[in-house]
């Protein structure tokens, strides 16, 4: 499954170049061409889906392996302090490339040049129920 108009998709297949860290027969991890930090790394499934929700099973469990194996590799090799895992769906969220992708962002302690920042704000007790209730019902 591929989009011709797709980058990613010509990433895959070899019509573009592109610094390919890991490849297996479902997925393929390189380094993204504007990163954030050094080794900033995008992990795609092959196939072309838009986003998370479209994924089959089968392909977002070896995805998620691919994340987690050049994660690790990424950690080590580049001796970094740790790193974020971000995955951006729909316009809304910041997705550009539509082509379900997964970035790993090496972090280290004190660096400024990414944070996931989440607000210190409490929701009230009805908040919290109303949105439980669109969730489970
Ligand atoms: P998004 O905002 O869609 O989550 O992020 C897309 C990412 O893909 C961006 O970080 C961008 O730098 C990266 N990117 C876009 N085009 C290319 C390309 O042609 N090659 C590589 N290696 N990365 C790309
Ligand atoms: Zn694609």
């Amino acid at each position: 499954m591929s989009d011709e108009n797709c980058i990613f998709c010509k990433i895959v297949n070899d019509e573009i170049p592109s610094k390919i860290v890991f490849e297996n027969s479902t997925t393929i991890a390189f380094l993204d061409i504007h990163p954030i930090s050094e080794g900033h790394t995008i992990v795609i499934p092959k196939n072309h889906y838009k986003t998370l929700e479209n994924l089959p099973d089968n392909e977002i469990n070896t995805l998620f392996q691919t994340v987690r194996d050049v994660a690790s590799l990424i950690y080590k090799r580049l001796q970094v302090g740790g790193y974020n895992i971000v995955q951006n769906n729909h316009e809304a969220a910041g997705q550009v490339v539509n082509h379900a992708h997964i970035h790993i962002i090496p972090r280290n302690k004190g660096d400024q040049r990414f944070k996931a920042k989440i607000p210190k704000s409490q929701a009230s007790e009805e908040e919290l129920n109303n949105v439980l209730e669109k969730l489970k019902s």
